[in-house]
Protein backbone atom coordinates (compact mmCIF):
# COMPACT_ATOMS: atom_id res chain seq x y z
CA UNK A 1 0.00 0.00 0.00
CA UNK A 2 0.88 3.22 -0.47
CA UNK A 3 0.23 5.82 2.06
CA UNK A 4 1.36 9.66 1.91
CA UNK A 5 0.32 12.44 4.12
CA UNK A 6 -0.20 15.77 2.85
CA UNK A 7 -0.97 19.39 4.51
CA UNK A 8 -2.71 22.27 3.84
CA UNK A 9 -0.80 25.28 6.27
CA UNK A 10 -3.55 27.18 6.18
CA UNK A 11 -6.15 24.92 7.84
CA UNK A 12 -3.66 22.89 9.35
CA UNK A 13 -5.36 19.82 7.69
CA UNK A 14 -3.83 16.43 7.10
CA UNK A 15 -5.26 14.82 3.63
CA UNK A 16 -4.35 11.38 3.09
CA UNK A 17 -3.56 9.30 0.11
CA UNK A 18 -3.66 5.58 0.01
CA UNK A 19 -3.31 3.58 -3.01
CA UNK A 20 -3.20 0.18 -4.31
CA UNK A 21 -0.05 -0.58 -5.53
CA UNK A 22 -0.62 -3.77 -7.56
CA UNK A 23 -4.35 -2.19 -8.94
CA UNK A 24 -3.24 1.78 -9.11
CA UNK A 25 -6.41 2.65 -7.74
CA UNK A 26 -6.45 5.21 -5.27
CA UNK A 27 -8.51 7.16 -2.67
CA UNK A 28 -8.11 10.15 -0.48
CA UNK A 29 -9.29 10.99 3.01
CA UNK A 30 -10.39 14.50 3.51
CA UNK A 31 -9.21 16.61 0.68
CA UNK A 32 -9.31 20.73 0.66
CA UNK A 33 -9.92 22.68 -1.95
CA UNK A 34 -7.24 24.79 -2.41
CA UNK A 35 -5.07 21.99 -2.54
CA UNK A 36 -7.27 19.83 -5.43
CA UNK A 37 -4.24 20.84 -7.84
CA UNK A 38 -1.55 19.65 -5.74
CA UNK A 39 -3.25 16.39 -5.25
CA UNK A 40 -4.21 15.56 -8.53
CA UNK A 41 -0.64 16.43 -10.01
CA UNK A 42 0.64 13.86 -7.51
CA UNK A 43 -1.69 11.74 -8.52
CA UNK A 44 -0.63 11.90 -12.47
CA UNK A 45 2.97 11.55 -11.31
CA UNK A 46 2.33 8.42 -9.06
CA UNK A 47 0.21 6.88 -11.95
CA UNK A 48 -2.49 6.30 -10.01
CA UNK A 49 -6.28 6.72 -10.55
CA UNK A 50 -8.76 8.08 -8.22
CA UNK A 51 -11.41 5.83 -7.11
CA UNK A 52 -12.65 7.75 -4.02
CA UNK A 53 -13.20 10.37 -1.85
CA UNK A 54 -13.55 9.74 1.85
CA UNK A 55 -14.53 12.63 4.66
CA UNK A 56 -14.30 12.02 8.28
CA UNK A 57 -16.90 14.15 8.61
CA UNK A 58 -18.52 17.48 7.52
CA UNK A 59 -15.99 19.99 8.26
CA UNK A 60 -16.59 23.63 9.41
CA UNK A 61 -12.72 25.06 8.81
CA UNK A 62 -11.95 24.31 5.50
CA UNK A 63 -14.30 23.37 2.02
CA UNK A 64 -13.57 19.83 0.74
CA UNK A 65 -11.75 19.24 -2.60
CA UNK A 66 -14.55 16.24 -3.47
CA UNK A 67 -16.75 18.33 -6.03
CA UNK A 68 -13.91 19.36 -8.01
CA UNK A 69 -11.50 16.06 -7.76
CA UNK A 70 -14.98 14.30 -8.71
CA UNK A 71 -15.02 16.45 -12.18
CA UNK A 72 -11.39 16.31 -12.60
CA UNK A 73 -11.21 12.03 -12.32
CA UNK A 74 -14.95 10.76 -11.93
CA UNK A 75 -14.29 9.39 -8.37
CA UNK A 76 -17.24 9.04 -5.71
CA UNK A 77 -17.84 11.04 -2.62
CA UNK A 78 -18.15 8.39 0.87
CA UNK A 79 -19.11 10.18 3.88
CA UNK A 80 -20.31 8.99 6.96
CA UNK A 81 -24.03 7.79 7.22
CA UNK A 82 -25.01 10.25 9.66
CA UNK A 83 -22.98 13.02 8.18
CA UNK A 84 -25.54 15.39 6.42
CA UNK A 85 -24.40 15.41 2.85
CA UNK A 86 -27.03 16.02 -0.31
CA UNK A 87 -24.45 14.16 -2.53
CA UNK A 88 -22.28 11.21 -1.25
CA UNK A 89 -22.40 8.47 -3.41
CA UNK A 90 -21.78 6.53 -0.71
CA UNK A 91 -22.65 6.11 3.00
CA UNK A 92 -20.79 4.42 5.12
CA UNK A 93 -22.67 3.06 8.34
CA UNK A 94 -20.67 2.26 11.28
CA UNK A 95 -18.45 -0.91 11.04
CA UNK A 96 -18.61 -1.01 7.48
CA UNK A 97 -15.31 -1.57 5.40
CA UNK A 98 -14.50 0.15 2.10
CA UNK A 99 -12.37 -1.98 0.21
CA UNK A 100 -9.83 -1.09 -2.30
CA UNK A 101 -7.55 -3.40 -3.70
CA UNK A 102 -5.48 -4.35 -0.28
CA UNK A 103 -6.40 -1.61 1.47
CA UNK A 104 -9.15 -1.92 4.05
CA UNK A 105 -10.83 1.06 5.42
CA UNK A 106 -12.73 0.11 8.64
CA UNK A 107 -15.66 3.40 9.58
CA UNK A 108 -15.80 3.51 13.66
CA UNK A 109 -18.12 5.67 14.49
CA UNK A 110 -16.88 8.45 16.85
CA UNK A 111 -19.50 11.05 16.91
CA UNK A 112 -18.84 14.39 19.56
CA UNK A 113 -16.80 16.28 17.50
CA UNK A 114 -19.89 16.31 14.91
CA UNK A 115 -22.59 13.84 15.28
CA UNK A 116 -21.95 12.39 12.00
CA UNK A 117 -17.71 11.64 12.42
CA UNK A 118 -15.92 8.14 11.26
CA UNK A 119 -12.46 7.42 12.28
CA UNK A 120 -11.08 4.76 9.90
CA UNK A 121 -8.63 1.69 10.54
CA UNK A 122 -6.73 1.44 7.78
CA UNK A 123 -5.60 -2.16 7.42
CA UNK A 124 -5.75 -3.17 10.81
CA UNK A 125 -2.32 -1.13 11.72
CA UNK A 126 -3.30 2.67 11.56
CA UNK A 127 -5.92 4.78 12.26
CA UNK A 128 -6.75 8.12 10.68
CA UNK A 129 -8.70 9.73 13.28
CA UNK A 130 -10.31 12.75 12.05
CA UNK A 131 -11.16 14.87 14.70
CA UNK A 132 -11.87 12.86 17.56
CA UNK A 133 -8.59 12.32 18.20
CA UNK A 134 -5.36 14.40 17.74
CA UNK A 135 -1.70 14.19 18.56
CA UNK A 136 -2.27 15.43 22.51
CA UNK A 137 -5.37 16.98 21.97
CA UNK A 138 -8.65 16.50 20.56
CA UNK A 139 -11.39 18.39 18.14
CA UNK A 140 -13.72 20.96 19.60
CA UNK A 141 -17.19 19.89 20.50
CA UNK A 142 -19.21 23.45 20.13
CA UNK A 143 -21.21 24.02 17.41
CA UNK A 144 -22.04 21.28 14.35
CA UNK A 145 -24.24 18.98 17.28
CA UNK A 146 -20.52 18.48 19.17
CA UNK A 147 -20.49 17.05 22.23
CA UNK A 148 -18.08 16.63 24.71
CA UNK A 149 -19.53 13.94 26.83
CA UNK A 150 -19.93 11.93 23.39
CA UNK A 151 -16.83 12.64 22.30
CA UNK A 152 -15.58 11.11 25.72
CA UNK A 153 -16.81 7.93 24.92
CA UNK A 154 -16.09 7.54 21.16
CA UNK A 155 -12.14 8.20 22.21
CA UNK A 156 -11.86 6.56 25.13
CA UNK A 157 -14.58 3.33 24.75
CA UNK A 158 -13.64 3.18 20.43
CA UNK A 159 -10.18 4.44 19.86
CA UNK A 160 -7.99 4.16 23.06
CA UNK A 161 -9.66 -0.17 22.93
CA UNK A 162 -7.21 -0.59 19.88
CA UNK A 163 -4.24 -2.12 19.74
CA UNK A 164 -1.71 -0.06 21.70
CA UNK A 165 0.75 0.13 18.68
CA UNK A 166 -1.93 1.01 15.85
CA UNK A 167 -0.45 4.13 14.34
CA UNK A 168 -2.81 7.39 14.96
CA UNK A 169 -3.11 9.86 11.84
CA UNK A 170 -4.72 13.12 12.84
CA UNK A 171 -7.31 15.61 10.76
CA UNK A 172 -5.27 18.48 12.33
CA UNK A 173 -1.81 19.60 13.68
CA UNK A 174 -1.37 22.79 14.77
CA UNK A 175 2.48 22.03 16.61
CA UNK A 176 4.23 20.27 13.36
CA UNK A 177 3.26 16.65 14.73
CA UNK A 178 2.56 14.38 12.28
CA UNK A 179 1.69 10.64 13.83
CA UNK A 180 1.40 8.53 17.16
CA UNK A 181 0.17 5.64 18.47
CA UNK A 182 -2.69 4.67 20.35
CA UNK A 183 -0.67 3.67 23.55
CA UNK A 184 1.17 7.22 22.99
CA UNK A 185 -2.22 8.36 23.50
CA UNK A 186 -3.21 7.07 26.12
CA UNK A 187 -0.65 7.42 28.23
CA UNK A 188 0.06 11.41 27.28
CA UNK A 189 -3.00 13.02 26.20
CA UNK A 190 -3.62 15.94 27.91
CA UNK A 191 -7.54 16.06 27.14
CA UNK A 192 -8.00 12.02 28.28
CA UNK A 193 -5.18 11.13 30.81
CA UNK A 194 -6.40 11.32 34.25
CA UNK A 195 -9.67 13.26 33.26
CA UNK A 196 -12.96 11.30 34.19
CA UNK A 197 -15.59 12.32 31.74
CA UNK A 198 -16.83 15.39 33.98
CA UNK A 199 -13.91 16.60 33.69
CA UNK A 200 -13.30 16.39 30.01
CA UNK A 201 -16.79 17.83 29.64
CA UNK A 202 -16.21 20.93 32.26
CA UNK A 203 -13.14 21.45 30.41
CA UNK A 204 -14.69 21.52 26.39
CA UNK A 205 -16.89 23.00 27.25
CA UNK A 206 -14.81 26.38 28.99
CA UNK A 207 -12.83 26.65 26.08
CA UNK A 208 -14.44 29.44 24.69
CA UNK A 209 -12.63 29.40 21.24
CA UNK A 210 -14.19 31.51 18.52
CA UNK A 211 -15.95 30.18 15.06
CA UNK A 212 -13.54 28.77 12.71
CA UNK A 213 -13.12 31.70 10.36
CA UNK A 214 -15.12 29.69 7.08
CA UNK A 215 -17.43 27.93 8.87
CA UNK A 216 -20.99 29.79 7.04
CA UNK A 217 -19.51 29.08 3.87
CA UNK A 218 -17.91 25.96 4.70
CA UNK A 219 -20.53 23.96 6.14
CA UNK A 220 -22.98 24.25 3.59
CA UNK A 221 -20.72 23.68 0.74
CA UNK A 222 -19.23 20.61 2.19
CA UNK A 223 -22.81 19.68 2.66
CA UNK A 224 -22.86 19.46 -1.02
CA UNK A 225 -19.37 17.82 -1.51
CA UNK A 226 -17.29 20.72 -1.30
CA UNK A 227 -19.79 22.98 -4.36
CA UNK A 228 -20.48 26.14 -2.75
CA UNK A 229 -23.86 26.57 -2.97
CA UNK A 230 -26.01 29.78 -3.16
CA UNK A 231 -28.18 30.56 0.38
CA UNK A 232 -31.26 29.10 -1.39
CA UNK A 233 -30.34 25.78 -1.68
CA UNK A 234 -29.18 25.90 2.04
FE1 LIG B 1 -13.60 19.33 11.92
Amino acid sequence: MLFRQLYDQESSTYTYLLADSKSHRALLVDTVLEQVERDFKLLQELNLTLSFCVETHIHADHITGTNQLQSKTGCLSVVPAQAHSACADRHLKDGEVLTLGNISLKAIATPGHTDGHHAYLVNRDRVLTGDALFIRGCGRTDFQSGDAGTLYDSVTQKLFTLPGATFVYPGHDYHGLTVSTIEEERQWNPRFKGSDRNAFIEFMNALDLPNPRKIMEAVPANEHCGRVVSALER
